[in-house]
């Protein structure tokens, strides 16, 4: 998911419009908007992609200075409109927003606590879990209840909370997701990605940092710390696939630090002989073009994308996948025929892409097809908000990498290992950087029981 806030500008509504539109790609299940005019929140929201969203909003009607938005994808939670967000809570203590990006583990046990309590859930979506421990024995929505609430969830969170008067931004103790804020003139913005700000004219201010609460208010910015900072560990998956090439992940470019992992790549793993290196596009473009530069190989456009398919990881069923795929890309005969390809994917999940494009290109003529993929093999499923929850999807945690080259037909497979990662994304001059890497290595950051594993990659 990806979320958008701004303070204090005239056009609020609009500019999270534009800012949730650069950010489509971290979800297209829906969108939508609450807008504060500093007496009443008001929500537009919907289904569907931003623009579908967004084409039926009156933004007369949705004054105010400021506003708070979310593109969404489920982790947790049916695909419903009850469960787009931002979840809107009316009240007449006050109102209250969420904006959530990433997932709660315990959410299942803090809902039945909640519903033994006598709290009546709208929702089938954890970020609820939230506001209701905000708002328990009608507590006030501040600096403390929402501290209190936020050290009792377990997980992965980037929070944007909107009351009448007041913005909190909060992120979770190991920093597993993106959170930055921006300037535009006087106004603060805060959002998942840093391709919002270049959207909308804003300037990158700085991240916001684990385990810290930042409130945004007429009377400017402050900062408080509801937890301890750990060292952070953000979802290296953000630096794979996730995020735009153009956007900086915790001060990181994401198109370099892929460039960077294909160029590891290339020196770990060198393909045998060939004569071309192609990426699939977009999200392995990036590390085709590092693989290409160390390997001394042309880089070559051997498969196109129709611009109009979304993406295929993010539909919900196998079927929708692999019919998605195929719509979605396809070989250029006149450029792989007859070559020895070196084909490079930003990550293999369920095996349904590289399988598909290994196919394509032997059926357009590619000689050979040496598979080299710019991450470690994902085996483990994510707990915290990126959608490859269970173990038997996923074809590296029950096929050896001999076996799935067999299974996608490639003439050779190889894998960017653990260290040459790290290697291309962790820069010295970023303070308390760490990845989180538990899909690929098993070492998960955060534990159910809140127990939080110390290591340093570093
Ligand atoms: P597969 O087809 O093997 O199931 O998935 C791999 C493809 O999905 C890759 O081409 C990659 O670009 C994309 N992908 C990989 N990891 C993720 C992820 O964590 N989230 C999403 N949304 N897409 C991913
Ligand atoms: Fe990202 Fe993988 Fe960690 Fe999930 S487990 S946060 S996808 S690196
Ligand atoms: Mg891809």
């Amino acid at each position: 998911c990806g979320v958008f806030g701004i303070w204090g500008h005239e056009k609020a509504a609009e500019l999270t419009y534009y800012g949730l539109h650069s950010m489509q790609h971290r979800g297209q299940e829906g969108a939508g908007v609450v807008v504060s005019d500093g007496e009443e929140l008001k929500a537009h929201k919907g289904l569907g992609l931003v623009n579908d969203v967004f084409k039926h909003a009156d933004f007369n009607k949705l004054s105010g200075r400021v506003a708070v938005g979310h593109v969404r994808y489920s982790t947790q939670g049916g695909k419903v409109l009850e469960n787009v967000q931002p979840l809107l809570f009316r009240s007449q203590a006050g109102s209250l927003a969420l904006a959530h990006n990433g997932n709660l583990m315990n959410a299942h046990k803090l809902r039945g606590e909640l519903e033994g309590q006598g709290s009546i859930l709208q929702t089938s979506s954890d970020t609820e879990v939230l506001a209701h421990l905000i708002k328990r024995s009608g507590m006030e929505t501040n600096e403390e209840s929402i501290a209190d609430a936020l050290n009792q969830v377990v997980g992965a969170y980037a929070y944007l909370i909107l009351k009448e008067n007041k913005m909190f931004a909060a992120l979770d103790p190991t920093g597993i997701r993106p959170l930055s804020i921006g300037r535009l003139g006087d106004a603060y913005v805060v959002a998942s990605e840093t391709c919002a700000f270049d959207q909308i004219g804003a300037t990158f201010v700085r991240e916001v940092l684990p385990g810290e609460l930042v409130t945004i208010s007429d009377e400017g910015i402050k900062s408080t710390r509801f937890a301890m900072r750990e060292q952070r560990k953000m979802c290296a998956m953000e630096y794979v696939y996730l995020s735009r090439p153009d956007s900086d992940v915790n001060q990181v470019n994401v198109h370099a630090s892929r460039k960077r992992m294909g160029i590891e790549l290339a020196k770990e793993s060198p393909a045998p002989e060939a004569d071309i290196v192609v990426g699939v596009p977009d999200s392995s473009i990036s590390a085709a073009i590092g693989y290409a530069e160390m390997s001394g190989l042309p880089y070559e456009m051997g498969i196109i994308k129709n611009r109009y398919v979304g993406r295929t990881f993010i539909q919900p069923s196998q079927e929708l996948r692999e019919q998605g795929v195929k719509m979605k890309l396809a070989p250029v005969r006149g450029i792989v025929e007859g070559k020895r390809v070196v084909m490079i994917d930003d990550s293999i999940v369920r095996g349904t892409t590289s399988r598909r494009i290994v196919q394509m290109l032997k059926e357009a003529g590619a000689k050979e097809v040496h598979v080299r993929i710019a991450s470690p093999s994902i085996q483990n499923p994510c707990y915290y908000g990126i959608d490859m929850s269970t173990r038997d999807e996923l074809i590296a945690a029950n096929n050896s990498p001999e076996e799935i080259c067999d299974i996608i037909g490639a003439d050779s497979i190889a894998y960017l290992t653990e260290k040459g990662l790290e290697r291309a994304i962790i820069m010295e001059k970023t303070i308390h950087q760490g990845i989180c890497t538990a899909c690929m290595t098993g070492k998960y950051p955060v534990k159910e029981d809140g127990q939080t594993e110390i290591m340093y990659t570093k």
